[in-house]
């Protein structure tokens, strides 16, 4: 079970540091092992005495404002066996809707900020019970979570046993593409993923492992919080992404390794000052959850020469097995998401599901025992994604011939042109290049006779300025003449989700309404 990560080091080493985060009063905390399941065992208690039992579908709807509470909340849930269902709170009221109705929730534990939200969506959400409430004013609260572990029963029956195939979690997908998916894990899942990404990420008990990622996102729960556990190191939960409060905080805590999202290091390079900073604690910077522009990595690398740079590549159904670039192969291999980790085998197949030949680009399929067991009440699509043990990714790539694996696109961006299959973050890596560019987007948008045309987004950096004509000037030696973008959107940033990724639907909805603009430039 999942507790056992954390209880078993509580056996070893209860006073060695688990967790630093932010807890609901405001206050940052350090727990250690033995107080962490402490406090995870006395909600618990707490929780059982309020008919909390094992299979119970629980859902979470907090970040890392209240990281402290999240964890021990996460961790009660998996003492007594019910299931974790964490809800992105950045979720408007109809997705928040369907996801509780879809994950059939009946007990919701939400940060005190949601309640007035809750409450006006009552109606809507006829299966939740009981809403317990994390932090603010107590006396308005429903049933205020810090009275239920304060009154939390001392005595209490034997916790239940849950076997690694019991479900631990619903994890819906980022909704980055469509409707966020429920990937259902299982105890058993969840331990070997952690396992999985902390070999990737060579934790061991020394290591101060922090990040921004939301407690809500597979990224937090299964490459920092389990994987930090499973090696006995130490958690470190960023509020939010906050880069100059995050610099503090590695300062503080002196952190060996981050992982963030790409555009936390876009910010990153940015902000960072030598002068004023010491990063000298940190020995790792690890990046994934979307496509890192190459140039970014090479500007990490002549930043922060003593820090080693690695690449991710997963996803919420995978649990998130996956890919590593390691350091040792950054520059030979620069552009690649690297090879499996443990336990994990990838391919890359044709339309016929059957495995191509190395440097023929195509579906990547994943197989590893930590994918998920299905998509939660979608029969459908659980069919189409689960074929024969592989997990088929929706992401095209090619391997190499010495079995590195290249991400291309996602299937539903790339751009096809007149005929052309174009890989929309080919574009971007172009547009990056270019030295007053700060962030860059590319999208699909329809067109008369090419069926599809390019559309930009592009940031300047402060201070600078750019023209269309330039930009494209500047990509014509860089890009085939059909890759590069006709038309072009100078903004100030671009639209993210909580995990720092770019919101590509909201960008086709823009230039949409953009679509008879002055931007056109053919
Ligand atoms: P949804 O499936 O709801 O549209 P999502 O795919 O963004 O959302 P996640 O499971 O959080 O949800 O993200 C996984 C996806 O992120 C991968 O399928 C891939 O497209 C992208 N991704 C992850 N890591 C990398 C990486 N290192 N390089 C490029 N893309 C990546
Ligand atoms: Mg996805």
């Amino acid at each position: 079970s999942i507790i056992d990560l954390v209880a078993d080091q509580a056996a070893r080493r209860p006073d060695a540091l688990a967790l630093t985060a932010r807890s609901a009063d405001g206050a940052e905390q350090r727990l250690s092992y033995g107080e962490l399941l402490a406090r995870a065992q006395r909600l618990a208690a707490g929780l059982r005495h309020l008919g909390v039992t094992r299979g119970d579908h629980v859902g979470m709807m907090m970040n890392n404002e209240a990281g402290v509470e999240a964890a021990v909340t996460m961790l009660a849930l998996h003492r007594l066996g019910a299931v974790v269902v964490p809800v992105n709170t950045r979720f408007a009221a109809d997705e928040i809707v369907y996801v509780v109705n879809k994950a059939r929730l009946g007990l919701l534990i939400a940060m005190r900020d949601f309640w007035p939200l809750l409450q006006s969506l009552e109606p809507r959400l006829a299966g939740v019970r009981h809403v317990i409430t994390v932090g603010g004013d107590a006396a308005s609260a429903p049933a205020d979570w810090q009275r239920i572990f304060d009154e939390a029963p001392a005595r209490h029956e034997p916790w239940p046993s849950v076997p690694p195939d019991a479900m631990s979690e619903i994890l819906f997908t980022s909704g980055t593409t469509a409707h966020p998916k429920g990937a259902v894990m299982t105890h058993g899942r969840s331990v070997i993923s952690a396992y999985g990404f902390a070999e990737a990420m060579s934790l061991a008990e020394t290591d101060v492992f922090q990040s921004f990622f939301p407690f809500f996102t597979t990224a937090s729960l299964h490459c920092l919080l389990l994987p930090a556990w499973w090696a006995g190191a130490q958690a470190v939960l960023d509020p939010a992404l906050d880069v100059p409060a995050i610099i503090g905080r590695m300062e503080r805590e002196r952190t060996t390794k981050y992982i963030g999202a790409p555009a936390f290091y876009i910010f990153l390079l940015d902000h960072y000052d030598r002068s004023r900073h010491d990063l000298s604690t940190l020995t790792m910077f690890d990046y994934g959850g979307a496509a890192m522009p190459v140039e970014v990595i090479q500007r990490l690398a002549e930043t922060f020469p003593h820090i080693e740079l690695r690449q991710t590549y997963g996803m919420t159904e995978s649990g998130p097995a996956g890919t590593v670039l390691k350091g040792e192969d950054g520059q030979a291999k620069l552009g690649s998401v690297g090879r499996p980790w443990p336990l994990t085998e990838v391919r890359v197949v044709d339309e016929a599901g059957a495995a191509v030949a190395a440097g023929t680009a195509g579906e990547i399929a994943i197989r590893s025992p930590s994918v998920m067991l299905e998509y939660y009440d979608e029969p459908v699509l659980t069919q189409k994604a689960l074929q024969d043990g592989w997990l088929l990714t929706g992401d095209i790539g090619y391997l190499d011939a010495e079995g590195f694996l290249y991400h291309v696109d996602r299937k539903k961006d790339m751009i096809i042109r007149g005929g052309h299959n174009i890989g929309s973050l080919e574009v971007e890596e172009a547009l990056f290049r270019h030295p007053a560019i700060q962030d860059a987007a590319v999208i699909a948008v329809p067109h008369p006779k090419l069926g599809e045309d390019i559309h930009a987004f592009v940031v300047p950096r402060p201070g600078r300025t750019v023209d269309a004509g330039a930009l494209q000037a500047f990509c014509r030696d860089k890009l085939a003449d059909y890759k590069i973008p006709r038309r072009i959107t100078f903004t100030d940033a671009l639209p993210r989700g909580p995990m720092g990724k770019v919101l590509k639907s909201d960008l086709r909805r823009l230039a949409a309404e953009q679509s008879h603009g002055s931007t056109t430039n053919e």
